[in-house]
């Protein structure tokens, strides 16, 4: 693929969180406990299931306490998370200008006091051309009077203000898709992002935003920090649809291993995504017994995953996780020739995600081609849906998505 991943996302957390008053003494505003956890995890978490592997802080206030936190957690979840320290504050853009030497390309950026939940890699299917610095997620609040307020023809953002008008408003919600050669536009310091660069950009033309209707919520003022505390834990119990892979995702020949023999079936692609949109966790549970009969091996398995998450990610799209059974019992190779609990219609991989994830188990389902895929979600207490169709997309519309009620 010749496409650079985008994997690198980028935190501001140097504010001093002043409108919280003493809450923010002794522990920087991202670090707050929201539900039991510091808040950042809930973000961190987030960037993880999407892919990002490169997760960068950048700090400032009480900067020592994310590294202690934060490099530990990276090492245990196979991220990267480092942590630049801002020796004095500098703005949102001197922040981002003290971490050039860091940034890749392309990567995102996320403001650390507010939990915007979109489809992370929606930003960059927005059509921009060729000369475009900056790709904003937005959002209609009730008062647009604490944030960046903007105006747009089409997609293009056209107008760009600090701070927006009280009413009802579009905001900016503080997730960007970001080039690096934003860095251009950054000085003399302080230089805010918000009052002096995006306005720039907007008149240039360079500037793009998208509205969302996902879930939001910003800590940084004592009352939503106080409605936090049950809003942030109840959004992030999510509902799962589990996709069988072959014959759902993919025509099913029968033990199909190999990217070149893959074929994505009609709408499974728009459907994944339309899944991602709507806020479900996505997983796809796949029995293949290749492996026990010595057809390929596990590695060949992860290897066609890793290529369908990159087909995904062109576009918007991604799979949560992929597990996969390897055993039967027919099997030739002996440590693969078992009667296990994980092979449909037992329902042992929807039980790992059960227990690996935070999941919403009466909201859940399951949608597979064959009544072993029925049976395993039945098992495991969940709705399964019998799909041999033309067209996942068009169901996954008109029949999972209208009957679960997320956000
Ligand atoms: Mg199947």
């Amino acid at each position: 693929m010749t496409h650079a991943a985008l994997n690198q996302l980028v935190f501001l957390v140097g504010g001093r969180g002043t409108r919280l008053g003493s809450l923010t003494a002794e522990n920087p505003k991202p670090l707050l406990t929201v539900g039991g956890l510091p808040f950042l995890d809930y973000l961190i978490d987030n960037a993880a299931r999407y892919g990002f592997t490169n997760i960068l802080l950048l700090a400032g206030y009480l900067g020592k306490e994310f590294e202690s936190r934060y490099q530990a957690m990276g090492r245990e979840r196979g991220l990267t998370i480092d942590c630049l320290i801002e020796p004095e504050p500098a703005g949102t853009g001197g922040a981002l200008l003290h971490a050039a030497d860091r940034l890749a390309d392309k990567f995102i950026l996320c403001n650390g006091d507010s939990f915007f939940d979109i489809n992370l890699l929606d930003l960059g299917l927005i059509d921009a051309g060729e000369d475009w610095l900056a790709k904003i997620a937005l959002r209609q609040v009730e008062d647009g009077s604490r944030y960046g307020g903007i105006a747009r023809q089409g997609e293009r953002v056209v107008a760009f203000v600090e701070r927006g008008d009280s009413g009802p408003a579009l905001i900016n919600g503080g997730i960007y898709l970001m080039r690096r050669q934003i860095l251009d536009l950054i000085g003399p310091l302080p230089c805010s992002l918000e009052r002096d660069v995006f306005p720039q950009l907007a008149t240039q033309g360079r500037l793009f935003g998208r509205d969302y209707k996902a879930f939001f919520i910003d800590i940084g003022i004592p009352s939503d920090f106080a409605a936090a505390q049950d809003l942030v834990p109840a959004h992030v119990l999510r509902p799962a649809a589990f996709l069988d892979r072959d014959g759902v995702l993919n025509h099913d020949y029968g033990y199909v291993h190999r990217p070149e023999d893959f074929h994505w079936k009609d709408g499974a692609i728009s459907a994944i995504k339309a899944l991602n949109d709507a806020g479900f966790l996505v997983f796809v549970v796949s029995n293949q017994a290749g492996v026990a009969r010595g057809y390929y091996d596990e590695e060949q398995v992860r290897l066609l995953h890793r290529w369908m998450s990159n087909v995904l990610a062109l576009h918007g799209a991604h799979i949560d996780r992929y597990y996969f059974c390897p055993h039967h019992p027919d099997g030739v190779l002996p440590d693969y020739a078992i009667d296990c609990g994980c092979r449909k219609p037992q329902p042992g991989m929807i039980e790992q995600a059960f227990r690996e994830w935070s999941i919403d188990r009466r909201s859940s389902l399951l949608i597979g081609d064959k009544p072993w895929d029925i049976a395993a979600a039945e098992t495991a207490g969940i709705r399964g849906y019998l799909w041999e169709g033309d067209d996942l997309s068009e169901f996954v519309q008109t029949t999972v998505i209208c009957q679960t009620t997320v956000i």
